[in-house]
């Protein structure tokens, strides 16, 4: 073999090797060679495709216009490369980096083209996955709470330039953290993607749904008729949807929602601001009983200004000493007995313009602006002086505890301090706390609540069942009392009940009284009773009441010892309430 010979043999082992697919075709674009990765990646053998144009792989995805732009170039510059999708021999589309070379004689004329294929499909599928797990929220398959913002944006900027209106509605589960909780995560999630599959059947095709993280999903409704009525339409079709039974994992669930709207134009230009409404109106949607939607409205957001103005004369209220601050108490009972076992301490505002501000309304104030340790050492005091006043006649009292008075240095020394000053043994002394004293310090919480203890302080957890700490750690909270919030007595449906049973049994197990709140009929009475629950308040047996009832109350009710075990409770609680 002389030197070209030998050139041209590596040149063809070359072309074998190459590690893309190369097919050289005449100058009608007749195939005259293929090499092995062009094989490899079509399924053609060059048998197959000598004497045909590279036409036979074309998939049908693009149309007349794209091969003749393609060709166009090549005519004109000699060159095109880009994406085409193509058609293996199998049948299935590949998608291929192509580029296709026009080669020229010494006159210039056109003497055959060479075309190389690189197969993308697989990085192309990646990169697809890449972009779907970034805008996409994986266990619902709904966008993500960062797609949902860019399409808000675009949403905005849509409807402002059409004056179109848009609708924003924050939905959140009812009770969904106890679920998760108490039957476990794998039923949480499938109830999560339940709903999500139910949402998508209430709402257009071109609507957005999010999930927005936990149990929260945010919907995006566009190009809306300009009424709301319609809107108020889906959100009861949603609702009501989802408040259909369903099975999960062998138990039937049925998801209550709260759903807050906030408008485009009427309720805010950005983002942000939509959002925040929506959310708010949720939120009212929550407070309104759950399972309901609340549009966002001027009233809500003066609540908001309202706070602002409510925070000074809260501020005065304090330094003035307390006098229009009164306290009412509450009395739990024992199920069994109907007697009166201890009193609850509620605190009252009466503002002077406003009149009744309800606790709700300000405690959270009194934290947010840090006013709540004057206001509870007001309240320590006055409760320890209550006690002193009744004597003989004093029941244990509880006191609500907002976390972060229960974070002060040295909460418990100061406790301690108030009540001896007036001659009060920390029996006599109930702390009512929240979950959210556990939230981010978890260790200082449980070494307060030791030192609360040891001290001879009793230890309540309040509104149980509805934080968002887990079940988990209760198992090793140093606590005396479990409060069962009164949403899990008031809603005597299936899940519910499960979660009262649960937690009677697990306080139970742990040595806990069980107390459940906001008791307010005879079968809730007598359903918790059977269910194992020792304690009960609420509106059946009394309201909060002012110092001057809570002796006559007593007395009507349970001052005289009571040993007979067998007194039904439902005569009880009948004799009280009536
Ligand atoms: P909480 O500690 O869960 O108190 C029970 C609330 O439920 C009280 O509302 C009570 O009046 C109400 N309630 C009692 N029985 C029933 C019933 O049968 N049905 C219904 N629907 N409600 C019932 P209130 O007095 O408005 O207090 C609301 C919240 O404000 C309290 O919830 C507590 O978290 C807070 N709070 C009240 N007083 C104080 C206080 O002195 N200090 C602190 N830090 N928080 C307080
Ligand atoms: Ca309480
Ligand atoms: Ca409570």
């Amino acid at each position: 073999m002389d030197n070209k010979e030998q050139l041209q043999a590596l040149k063809g082992k070359a072309f074998d090797a190459s590690g893309e697919g190369i097919l050289i075709t005449d100058p009608r674009g007749v195939i005259l060679a293929v090499n092995k990765k062009f094989e490899e990646i079509t399924g053609y053998s060059s048998v197959d495709v000598l004497g045909q144009t590279p036409r036979i792989l074309a998939s049908g995805r693009h149309d007349e216009a794209f091969y003749r732009d393609m060709w166009d170039l090549v005519m004109e510059q000699g060159l095109w490369s880009g994406l085409i999708w193509n058609r293996r021999r199998t049948g299935d589309e590949y998608l291929e980096q192509f580029s296709i070379s026009a080669v020229y004689a010494r006159d210039g004329t056109v003497e055959g083209y060479i075309g190389v294929m690189r197969d993308i499909t697989d990085q192309k599928l990646q990169e697809d996955r890449i972009k779907y797990l970034a805008s996409h929220d994986v266990l619902t398959g709904l966008l993500n709470r960062h797609a949902l913002d860019t399409r808000l944006e675009r949403a905005i900027l849509h409807a402002k330039r059409r004056q179109a209106r848009l609708a924003l509605m924050f939905l959140d589960l009812d009770r969904f953290k106890q679920i998760n909780d108490i039957l476990g995560h794998d039923v949480g999630d499938e109830l999560l993607k339940t709903v999500a599959q139910r949402l998508r059947e209430c709402v257009r095709e071109e609507d957005t749904i999010a999930r927005q993280g936990g149990d929260e999903f945010i919907l995006l409704l566009e190009d809306l008729e300009d009424n709301k009525g319609s809107i108020a339409h889906t959100a009861q079709r949603i609702i009501d949807s989802l408040a259909k039974d369903f099975e999960i994992m062998g138990c039937a669930l049925s998801a209550s929602a709260s759903i807050g709207i906030a408008l485009y134009p009427e309720n805010g230009h950005t983002q942000a601001e939509l959002v925040k409404h929506a959310d708010l109106a949720m939120y009212h949607a929550k407070a309104s009983g759950r399972g309901n939607f609340q549009f966002f409205n001027a009233e809500l957001d003066a609540q908001v200004r309202q706070n602002v103005a409510l925070e000074s004369d809260l501020r005065a209220a304090i330094a003035a000493g307390g006098q229009q601050f009164v306290l009412h108490y509450q009395p739990k009972i024992n199920l069994a007995t109907g007697r009166v076992v201890s009193l609850e301490a509620l605190i009252r505002w009466h503002h002077p313009q406003l009149g009744m501000v309800p606790p709700a309304e300000f405690i959270t104030l009194a934290e947010d602006v840090h006013l709540i340790t004057p206001l509870s050492r007001w309240l320590v005091g006055e409760v320890a002086a209550q006690i002193t006043r009744w004597g003989d006649d004093a029941l244990p009292v509880a006191i609500n505890i907002s976390p972060a008075q229960f974070r002060q240095a040295n909460f418990v020394e100061e406790l301690l301090e108030i009540t001896g000053s007036h001659g009060v043994p920390p029996g006599m002394i109930e702390l009512e706390i929240t979950e959210g004293v556990f939230i981010n310090d978890m260790e200082n919480a449980i070494k307060t609540l030791q030192a609360a203890r040891d001290t001879g302080f009793r230890v309540a957890l309040d509104d149980f069942g509805t934080g968002y700490s887990s079940l988990r750690y209760l198992v090793s909270l140093p606590i005396d009392v479990l409060k069962i919030d009164r949403s899990f007595v008031s809603d005597q449906n299936q899940v519910c009940m499960a979660i009262v049973r649960f937690l009677v049994n697990l306080g139970q197990e742990l040595g806990v009284e069980i107390v459940a709140e906001g008791v307010e009929t005879l079968e809730q009475a007598h359903y918790l009773y059977k269910a194992g629950c020792t304690v009960g308040q609420g509106y059946l047996f009394s309201r909060p009441l002012p110092v001057a009832d809570v002796l006559p109350f007593l007395r009507e009710t349970g001052v005289t010892d009571r040993h007979d075990q067998d007194i039904e409770v439902m005569h009880l609680t009948a004799r009280a309430s009536s």
